[in-house]
């Protein structure tokens, strides 16, 4: 048979309901069309998933898989890729972690899991020395993903940098809405839980040992050669997230008072803290005060991820993960939270527990704002005191959240349920889209782009790229200026960038180290298989990845108007660089114009024949169209 390079050369296909594990072949005009990661998890959701399968079936899929540059030279290159049909939205779900499981995988012999049925005992997937079986779970019951690692590397004798992990956690266990699954130390992929659909498949986790396999790569001395100059052209643009990671921004953006740092449920885009204190939220001030350990994925060089130490304050002698921007925000400013300490604490409870911290988040500020306008009592929450700040009841309600204990039982249902099962004026203070997930932590009422990305989104989370350099794809706009609200800006940074990230998600990378530099990425696949891959048929198989998204979206019952944000969402805010200004004035024009600008129909926004003919997708054609 041809090596097909780039690849190992197979996908592993789990049955968790016979038992049955399969080993498939990765056919390779496939691989060419769809390369990887979300491209191969799109694919298979789509041909598998049909009409009427909900995301607790036996029948919905869960697709693990990195891509032809996991586990090679390329710096960070342990990436996984997650797709699923998610709970939140009852859409598709396309979501990624670093780590290392992607090249432990890899170098295993598979390419990626392909995940169905549903066990009738809890289990694990174990695969090692190129062979997988499933295993008793039942002694991993109730563990949070920190000790369920510890566990699984005791019980089968594997160090830190021989096994890799990915595992839900008692939120995952009990079907929350919006858990988790979290990979290694600190790396989550987090969106329209994930962590739910692996939970109903009763699979607790998946331990993958490195590998031993070498992989089939056309020209490793291009592919490292190709990694070595992203991180050259990183070091000098003289990106923050080089030297600090993302963990810089709350304080940064809180000090530009540009309104991206979303504050108290958005009831205000000021976040009102001493200086001395903000500080605190900063690179600089973990890294120098607290005790710090550097904690990189595979073959990564950024200054990025750390194992921290608290070593002040009530919380001194706790050890976890440096937070990212969004879990610093999540459990900072949204729920009035000013210690950085406490923040710390309560975003890595939530990595344990095994969520999304940025739905987390959403749903404890919905639920403190509620109560600080004595629309919640005692009563309704348990007894706790659920005041801006307080760590203690923000602390014991994840916990119930996760076990479903309670008013926590009402908050796992994700912020857009939970609003309409309180009632009255709940949700319209939930910030959520109308598909039934909410955006990532940042106030999107400053930065219109990133809003209608939010909203006409495919995978329940932003899709468009601020690293995006706009000459590589041509772009005018930078999403990420200050306050910008140009409804026209919107429309035209989306439309030419969505599929961005579908690509680079295809490789099994980190973005923080390619940026989407979509000329180095081209080159880079080209030197992993062989092929001339071209920079523009990055964007075709991006393009092509949302089409197909869309496609399986409208099959399940996703229309249009779901495509909007929630009242609060799309409000006017109070105060800030936007105040009083909201996009909801040209809503429903702004989105028709993304329709089009994509190849889809202005009002339904389903894509057009000829848009899914010339994405090579025309067998989705009788099914969308009816000819
Ligand atoms: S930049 Fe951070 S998340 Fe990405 S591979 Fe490196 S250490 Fe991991």
């Amino acid at each position: 048979m041809e090596t097909l390079y780039g690849y190992a050369g197979k996908l592993l296909r789990v049955d968790l309901s016979s038992g049955a594990l399969t080993d498939e072949p990765i056919d390779p005009q496939t691989a060419r069309k769809f390369v990887g990661g979300t491209g191969i998890g799109t694919k298979v959701l789509y041909d598998e998933v049909p009409p009427g399968v909900e995301w607790s079936d036996a029948e919905n899929r869960l697709i693990i898989a990195s891509g032809p540059l996991g586990g090679t030279s390329y710096h960070g290159s342990g990436t996984i890729s997650v797709v699923s049909k998610g709970p939140l939205t009852n859409g598709s779900v396309a979501t990624q972690a670093n780590g290392f499981f992607g090249a432990f995988l890899r170098l295993s012999g598979y390419d990626g899991i392909i995940l169905q049925g549903k066990a009738r005992k809890w289990a694990y997937l174990y695969i090692h020395d190129e062979k997988a079986e499933l295993r008793d779970a039942s002694g991993l019951l109730g563990k949070d993903t920190v000790e369920t690692r510890e566990a699984l590397k005791r019980e089968l004798g594997h160090g830190d940098k021989q096994m890799s992990v990915v595992s839900i956690g008692p939120a995952g266990e009990n079907l929350v809405k919006f858990a988790a699954l979290v990979v290694d130390k600190g790396h989550v992929a987090a969106h329209n839980g994930a962590g739910a659909v692996m939970g109903s498949k009763k699979l607790k986790a998946i331990a993958v040992t490195r590998g031993k396999l070498r992989l089939p790569i056309k020209d490793r001395a291009r592919v490292t050669a190709i990694s070595d100059q992203l991180l050259e052209n990183l070091i000098a643009a003289k990106d923050f997230r080089y030297t600090w990671g993302t963990l810089n921004a709350v304080c940064e953006h809180t000090l530009a008072n540009d309104g991206f740092v979303p504050v108290k449920n958005y009831t205000t885009c000021i976040w009102d803290i001493e200086r001395a204190e903000l500080e605190k939220f900063s690179g600089w001030y973990v890294r120098s005060h607290f005790g710090q350990k550097p904690n990189a994925c595979w073959a990564c060089r950024h200054h990025h991820c750390h194992t921290i130490t608290i070593t002040e304050g009530p919380f001194k002698g706790y050890v976890g993960e440096e937070p990212e921007y969004e879990c610093l925000a999540a459990c900072g400013p949204v729920i009035g939270v000013t210690d950085v300490a406490a923040a710390i604490v309560l975003a890595n409870l939530v990595d344990r527990l095994g969520m999304d911290v940025n739905e987390a988040g959403w749903v404890l500020g919905l639920a403190i704002e509620l109560f600080d306008k004595k629309l919640l009592t005692m009563k309704e929450t348990d007894g706790l005191q659920l005041t801006w700040g307080n760590y203690d009841a923000a602390s014991k309600l994840l916990q119930n959240i996760a076990k479903r204990e309670g008013f926590g039982d009402v908050l796992a249902e994700g912020a857009m349920r939970a609003a309409q099962r309180i009632g009255g004026e709940a949700p319209n203070m939930a910030i959520y889209s109308m598909k039934g997930a909410t955006p990532k932590t940042h106030d999107h009422r400053n930065r219109w782009p990133k809003l209608l990305d939010t909203c006409v989104t495919q995978t329940a989370t932003g899709e468009g790229y601020i690293m995006l350099k706009p000459a590589d794809l041509g772009l005018a706009i930078n999403p990420h200026e200050k306050h910008n609200n140009s409804g026209e800006d919107a429309v035209a940074w989306n439309a030419q960038c969505k599929g961005a990230l579908h690509f680079e998600d295809c490789l099994g990378v980190c973005k923080w180290q390619s940026r989407a530099d979509m000329v180095l990425l081209a080159e880079a696949v080209s030197a992993a298989t062989g092929w001339d891959f071209s920079t523009a048929e990055t964007m075709e198989v991006g393009k092509r990845i949302v089409h197909l998204l869309r496609v399986f979206n409208i099959r399940h019952g996703h229309t249009a108007e779901m495509d909007a944000p929630s009242p609060r969402y799309g409000s006017a805010p109070v105060d800030g660089p936007s105040q009083g200004k909201t996009i909801m004035d040209s809503w429903a024009e702004l989105r028709s114009k993304y329709y089009e600008a994509m190849g889809w129909d202005s009002r339904t926004g389903k894509p057009l024949p000829e848009t899914l003919r010339s994405a090579g997708l025309e067998y989705t054609i009788p099914e969308l169209w009816g000819k």
